[in-house]
């Protein structure tokens, strides 16, 4: 089968005809259609610090995808052939004490697909049955695509509560422009995003913020004030893993509210932790998905009206995945699709 393959430890990705995986009693083999850049592999394929410390070679890569089953292992009777499914890219160990009293998002032994077990950039990817969502119909097989993003966005998005509340999204990647959509659709009064890119910036209206803020141009402090608004925001979305957003976003916080940080800082991040205790503020990691109650959230969800199909930008054909991975890079885009069945 074709794969895109991180061959050997340095920068690029490999387009290779490889075997197809090896399958047990409680996996699915899945025939992909459809998968989503992320900026994981964005990291692999231009082989950053992270990348050098991490990934064993040769791996096939990306964790985003939509697909159909192919074949069930023995012990699976729930699935069929042709079944509509996509996979949660954290497989768990199953036997930890997080695991075993069902909090398997707590995971210390997280396994990740495309990361540290063979992706899902090719055009079979096998996974545990306690692996695949098998997707509600009528749900849009792009979106279905990128289940995997839009759950870090949902995650983060419902960490505390939103009904009524001012929320701030830091960064406008596709995460945070899902996130937006999210907290609008959950309710919130004002929803605020922060981007220095204007297309993104362009990209959040779309999706539902209530007012954008360039932070070059302009401060929180300003933008709160012309909303009226009394007190800081309730709710912090970070999304952008940049210190002085964070730092910026801490200090305009109402007082009791909550920070859910997704964005990965690169070093370490120093902040006003006197602001922290006497505001009484809550910070919160938020790190992939809750298996599967995050899944539940979305497809419910999409089913009550939510619309986040305006986060994708770009498609190729995965033969084109240099050009492809280039509009993931650049920074004028969404969610960059790949489809594998040409
Ligand atoms: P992205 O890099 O596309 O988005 C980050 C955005 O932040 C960019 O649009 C960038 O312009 C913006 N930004 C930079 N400086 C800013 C500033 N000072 N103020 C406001 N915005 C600023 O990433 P993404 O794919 O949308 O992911 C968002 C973050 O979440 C990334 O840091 C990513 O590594 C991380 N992530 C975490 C998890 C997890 O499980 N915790 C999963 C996926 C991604
Ligand atoms: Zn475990």
């Amino acid at each position: 089968m074709r794969a895109l393959v991180k061959s050997a430890a340095g920068p690029g990705l490999e387009m290779r005809d490889v075997p197809e995986p090896a399958m047990s009693l409680n996996d699915v083999r899945i025939g992909v259609e459809r998968t989503g850049i992320c900026g994981t592999d964005l990291h692999i394929e231009s082989w950053d610090p992270w990348a050098a410390r991490t990934i064993q070679t040769p791996l096939i890569v990306g964790h985003e995808f939509v697909g159909r089953v192919l074949e069930v292992g023995a012990n699976v009777t729930d699935l069929e052939p042709g079944d509509l499914v996509s996979g949660e890219g954290h497989v768990v160990c199953g036997r930890c004490r997080h695991c075993r009293a069902g909090r398997w998002h707590l995971c210390a032994n997280t396994v990740g697909l495309g990361v540290n077990r063979d992706g899902a950039f090719a055009e079979q990817v096998v996974l545990p049955v306690t692996n695949v969502w098998h997707h509600w119909p009528g749900v849009d097989p792009e979106v279905a695509a990128i289940f995997d993003p839009f759950g870090n966005a949902v995650h983060t998005a419902l960490s505390f509560p939103v009904l009524g509340e001012d929320v701030l999204v830091v960064g406008a990647g596709p995460i945070g422009l899902m996130a937006a959509a999210v907290a609008r659709h959950a309710g919130a009064r004002y929803v605020v995003v922060s981007e220095p890119n204007p297309f993104r910036r362009e990209l959040a209206t779309r999706m539902g913020a209530t007012r954008v803020v360039d932070p070059g141009k302009e401060t929180l402090a300003d933008v709160q004030r012309a909303l009226g608004m009394v007190e800081g925001f309730d709710v912090v979305l970070e999304m952008s893993g940049n210190a002085t957003a964070m730092r910026d976003a801490l200090v305009h916080m109402a007082h009791g509210g909550g920070m859910a940080i997704l964005g990965i800082p690169t070093d370490e991040i120093t902040i006003d932790m006197a602001k922290v205790v006497f505001n009484q503020l809550t910070l919160r990691g938020i790190y992939g998905r809750e298996m599967y109650e995050t899944w539940y959230q979305m497809s419910v969800m999409l089913q009550s009206g939510l619309d986040i199909r305006p986060v994708i930008t770009h498609r190729f054909a995965a033969g084109d995945h240099e050009a492809a991975f280039a509009a993931a890079r650049g920074g004028d885009s969404g969610k960059v699709i790949m489809d594998w069945t040409e």
